[in-house]
């Protein structure tokens, strides 16, 4: 199986090309220049390709082998993702355009009244997206570990009352209904990166998935635990940096801030950068998301507290609430100066 590139000319009837790319098993991405289909790009196998060359209309056909041919960039304009949220109101957020998302949230759901301070702040800066752990994975067997069941509920319904999406972490394959339940974006997290299994039942249930680098993983690693999601039947993935092991203890990691247009080069995945665990330090989270959204991130996503000096993990990374909507502000302002003709201007 390999990604390739029809280039049709105009006598082709785009429609009926994509639904025998269909037949053939691809899952056909058209590219269009000037209102027109000028290429489309699908995964096929050596015998299906073969067979659509010779299709009256086809000029060309390129083949690029990659290790990741479900994930791999196709061009510009393929890179969006979609993600459905709300209970009964169904709102749609895009990931990938040239407004950049910003997910934030506590780390762990303590409290009705810890998570609804959070999201009342958040929406009122305009975010869409409410994060906060029910599931944790803990460095300590010893330390919390997340409150689970109900604090997914507490998700669904505090997200709810002020229309936003709910994205949390599911560790265990068990829990995968229960979460993808309440939750309208899966998160894999950095320590369960690889692990397959996981990948497979998340894969299962048809939501997007934000993949968290593991600290040790290369790009290309990374790129493989997706493609394993997206050959599982994941059809929404979103990439996320979170910074990787540096070798100075003054950060909590070292944000990858290259990985950001090296990706965009590889994949046509959202790339998104998590600033909070990646510096661990929170002075130095709104200078790291400018700089991720400089770098032409999809989206940020922070972790801020009502309370930081006494939220049971990772206080000393949380934003105050206050600082909400200088975040936004200046993710905007950024956004708005680098992304249009970003991806014009990479090829
Ligand atoms: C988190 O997002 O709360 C988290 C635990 O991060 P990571 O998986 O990147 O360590
Ligand atoms: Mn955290």
């Amino acid at each position: 199986m390999r990604s390739r590139t029809f280039l049709l000319d105009a006598s082709l009837d785009p429609r009926a090309f994509a639904a025998e790319v269909v037949r053939a098993g691809g899952d056909p991405k058209p590219l269009e220049e000037h209102g027109r289909v000028v290429a489309m790009t699908a995964v096929l196998d050596d015998e299906s390709t073969a067979r659509l060359e010779r299709a009256p209309g086809v000029a060309r056909v390129l083949s690029a082998p990659t290790p990741w041919p479900k994930i791999a960039r196709r061009g510009p304009g393929a890179r969006l993702v979609e993600i459905t949220v709300g209970g009964a109101q169904k709102d749609r957020i895009v990931v990938g355009d040239d407004r950049p998302v910003i997910i934030a949230g506590p780390c762990a759901v303590e409290s009705l009244e810890q998570l609804e301070a959070c999201a009342k702040a958040i929406a009122g800066c305009g975010g869409r997206l409410l994060r906060g752990g029910a599931y944790k994975p803990r460095t300590s067997p010893y330390s919390f570990a997340g409150h689970g069941l109900t604090a997914l509920r507490l998700l669904r319904q505090v997200a709810d009352r002020h229309r936003m999406g709910v994205v949390t972490e599911v560790l265990d394959p068990r829990d995968v209904e229960a979460v993808a339940l309440h939750a309208d974006v899966l998160q894999i997290g950095a320590r369960t990166m690889s692990d397959f299994a996981l990948l497979r039942a998340v894969a299962s249930v048809d939501k997007p998935v934000l993949l968290k680098r593991s600290p040790s993983a290369t790009l290309d690693d990374w790129l493989h635990a997706a493609e394993h999601l997206a050959n599982a039947g994941a059809r929404q993935i979103l990439l996320w940096e979170r910074g990787v092991r540096g070798f100075d203890d003054a950060a909590r990691n070292l944000v990858d801030i290259a990985a950001v247009p090296l990706l965009r080069m590889r994949t046509d995945l959202p790339v998104l950068v998590d600033p909070s665990h990646g510096v661990g330090v929170r002075r130095a989270v709104l200078p790291m998301a400018a700089a991720a959204i400089a770098a032409g991130a999809d989206g940020v996503m922070v972790e801020c507290h009502p309370d930081p000096g006494v939220s049971r993990s990772d206080g000393p990374q949380a934003l105050l609430l206050s600082s909400l909507p200088r975040l936004f502000a200046q993710v905007e302002a950024i956004a708005q100066a680098v992304r249009p003709g970003l991806d014009a201007a990479a090829e």
